[in-house]
């Protein structure tokens, strides 16, 4: 199947549980860099491999205009062109990727059941790698600006700021974490801050505050971000005094928090407090033969180069627990009987 970047409308009614459920010994719930590349391991492990991609597959790379951090391209590579080439990699070792989305599943017993809007499925094992996005300001200019200064990864995007000033919205440890990595390309670095106290933890506020290149604007949101085809600047408002002010600046990074795609998976693992997915250092979740790879279970790197690794480790442990406790349940889907260990 080709990659797809189109929404897929919902069926008008939800799908009715089909006599002989489709039945994989693996499926993933994701398709970004995580997802795809423990298919990749999962194919090449034989396993019966189903990828629920979403409507929007790809991930967060897919949307990324330049990857320069990805090793094996020196010269970088287009966020499209890797996601298609990780794609087309998976469907080499045989993985089923169909771009649809959960909509609920139950994980309170084996084989693990996963619902769309076509379809019910059902797998031996699950790996979640539905990702998190960035949120967003929401104010104006900053979809239109996206990409051409706007920006919610200083790892990828702080080097084109070389000698130049940027603005960072944001009051927690990422926002002051990356804002202290920015200062190594930008000249001049704003935190931009809601309140007049810091949310991030002392040690990043005593090395921001010791760092001659940033300065705080507190009490302060925020209104609109300012430029024709690149960023100028923002408009900002003391939330206290109400006055109003331009920031001139070449870069935006908002930093705001993420929201990790886990609201279908609520009562069904555990989750923090923030809402990703908990796990041991094997990527192991709170329910045996399910797994967890990527951003849903990542708050500090956000790397794509990571979430590739935490997918290949939870295939891996996949494989591992398909071969400590066998699917005992005869195939039924009909797709390929000689999948599955039969009783
Ligand atoms: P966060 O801790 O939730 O902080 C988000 C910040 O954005 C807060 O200061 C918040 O203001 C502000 N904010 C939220 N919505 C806003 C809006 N609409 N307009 C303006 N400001 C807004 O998120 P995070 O910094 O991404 O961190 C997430 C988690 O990752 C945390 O657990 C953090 O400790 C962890 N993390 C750790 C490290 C590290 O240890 N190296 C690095 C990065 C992240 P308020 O303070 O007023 O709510």
């Amino acid at each position: 199947m080709k990659l797809q970047f189109t929404l897929t409308p919902p069926a008008e009614e939800p799908p009715a549980e089909p006599e002989e459920p489709l039945l994989y010994d693996l499926a993933i719930i994701g398709a970004g860099p995580s997802g795809l590349t423990a298919a990749i391991y999962a194919g090449r492990a034989a396993l019966k491999t189903l990828v629920l991609a979403g409507s929007l597959p790809g991930g967060q790379v897919a949307n990324t205009e330049t990857v320069e951090n990805f090793p094996g391209f020196p010269e970088g590579v287009g966020g499209m062109e890797l996601a298609q080439r990780i794609h087309k990699q998976a469907e080499r070792f045989g993985a089923t990727i169909v771009p649809e989305e959960v909509t609920a599943v139950d994980f309170s017993a084996r084989p693990f059941t996963l619902r769309t809007y076509h379809a019910v499925y059902r797998a031996h094992t699950v790996i979640v790698a539905t990702g998190a996005l960035p949120r967003r300001l929401g104010v104006p200019g900053e979809d239109r600006l996206f990409g051409r200064g706007v920006s919610t990864c200083a790892t990828c995007d702080g080097f084109f700021y070389r000698g130049k000033r940027v603005v960072v919205v944001g009051g927690g440890d990422s926002a002051v974490d990356e804002g202290i990595v920015l200062t190594r390309f930008a000249d001049e670095v704003t935190i931009i801050h809601r309140r007049d106290q810091l949310r991030a933890t002392k040690i990043y506020q005593q090395r921001a505050l010791a760092n001659p290149k940033i300065r705080f604007v507190l009490d302060t949101v925020v209104e609109e971000i300012l430029g024709d085809q690149k960023v100028a600047g923002v408009r900002v408002r003391n939330v206290k005094t109400g006055e109003t002010a331009v920031i001139e600046a070449d870069g935006v990074f908002v930093y705001i928090g993420m929201d990790p795609a886990t609201q279908v998976f609520a009562g069904q693992l555990e989750l923090d407090r923030w809402g990703y997915i908990v796990s041991d250092a094997r990527q192991h979740t709170s329910v045996p033969g399910v797994f967890v790879a990527g951003d849903v279970q990542d708050p500090y790197y956000r790397q794509i180069v990571v979430a590739a690794g935490t997918g290949a480790v939870a295939a891996m442990e996949a494989e591992k627990f398909l071969g400590e406790y066998p699917p005992t349940e005869r195939v039924k889907s009909g797709l390929d009987e000689a999948c599955c260990e039969v009783e």
